[in-house]
């Protein structure tokens, strides 16, 4: 049987080093089919999958990387391997780049299952608040990894070792516990500074928005910002209040988030296509022209139910139709409540 510790013996270099095909091409993505990897600005790769959990970004450094968001945990072995080699590979297919720190936008778990396939052999950071909530869900990355065989088998049956990645995971799942997805590392207060081997970002947490613990992950040097899902691009946004959410701070938020833009800067939503400013313009647009909904039919007396199944007209041509419910919902609740 394969204890804990021989699987993290067989993850990350270890791993690469060891399957990788010999020679392998320095432009990886090419030679990497599971994700669809885009260059945005040199140095600065993104995946945009709407079926595989939150857009994942990577910032490239000299000499190592910094990842942003690691989707499902069934995907975490797959995510890393491919990412692992954006800044191309030597001959034995040791990636020049690696990999040196994971940093979670916020707890949910298409943003945070994959954590598993990066703790602890490197760090993990997230705001202070996502570390209990991270904690608390481990029964749905179980659950996650528990159909890691057929979850993969559906998205990419002729992946062989994709196939084999997630396998493996479903093999070693009975080892992991819940502290194996919780981040070592914390952001606190309003704003870190990160310089991690030459590469600089700057964390915002401005309070409390889709969550509690969002944090937007901002590159100034190379002018690109992952919003996490604090911008839901052009789809119905998740509104979590269980954990924080609240639709005046989220507007705050992304209002904050857009005082960092200039029309050059490249903006990676949580959730749709890569867009820029424009895109948070229209998140908080959205999330105003909801609550003047939601303020009208509490003020007329509008029932919950029938308030559901309303009209947005900014909306009209949104993704994500399966969460407008919960999103009309959970801001008639805030407005019912005075909030
Ligand atoms: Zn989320």
């Amino acid at each position: 049987m394969l204890t804990r510790r021989d699987f993290l013996g067989t993850s990350g270099l270890a791993l690469a080093g060891l399957l990788a095909a010999p020679a392998r091409a320095r432009r990886a993505p090419r030679d990497l089919p599971f994700f669809e990897w885009k260059e945005l600005r040199d140095g600065v790769w993104a995946t945009i999958d709407q079926s595989s959990g939150g857009n994942v970004a990577v910032f490239l450094g000299a000499r190592q990387s910094i990842i942003v968001d690691a989707k499902f945990a069934w995907l975490s072995r797959t995510l890393r391997r491919e990412a692992d080699q954006l800044g191309g590979a030597d001959s034995r297919g040791n990636p020049e780049r690696p990999l040196r720190l994971l940093i979670n936008t916020h707890h949910h778990a298409d943003h945070t299952g994959g954590n598993i396939g990066f703790s602890p052999d490197m760090d993990v950071l997230a705001h202070e608040n996502a570390a209990p909530r991270i904690e608390n869900q481990f029964d749905a990355y179980g659950r996650q990894l528990d159909g890691a065989i057929e979850s993969m088998e559906r998205a990419a049956p002729d992946n062989e070792k994709a196939r084999e990645e997630a396998a493996e995971l479903r093999r070693v799942r009975v080892h992991f516990e819940p502290g194996d997805w919780v981040p070592g590392r914390v952001a606190k207060g309003e704003r870190t500074e990160l310089d991690e081997g030459g590469i600089r970002l700057t964390l915002h947490a401005i309070g409390p928005g889709h969550t509690d613990n969002d944090l937007i992950v901002h590159s100034p040097e190379r002018n690109v910002l992952h919003a996490g899902d604090l911008l839901f691009y052009k789809r119905h946004p998740f509104i979590d209040l269980p954990s924080g959410a609240s639709s005046i701070g989220w507007i705050e938020s992304v209002k904050r988030a857009i005082a960092l833009c200039d029309d050059q800067t490249i903006v990676i939503p949580g959730h749709g296509e890569i867009t820029d400013v424009t895109g948070l313009r229209g998140q908080v647009e959205y999330l105003q022209a909801l609550r003047t909904a939601a303020k009208r039919a509490v003020e007329a007396g509008t029932p919950r139910e029938e308030f559901l199944g309303t009209d947005l007209p900014i909306a009209a041509d949104y993704g994500f139709e399966q969460i407008k419910p919960r999103a009309f919902g959970a801001v008639y609740d805030e407005v019912s409540a005075g909030k």
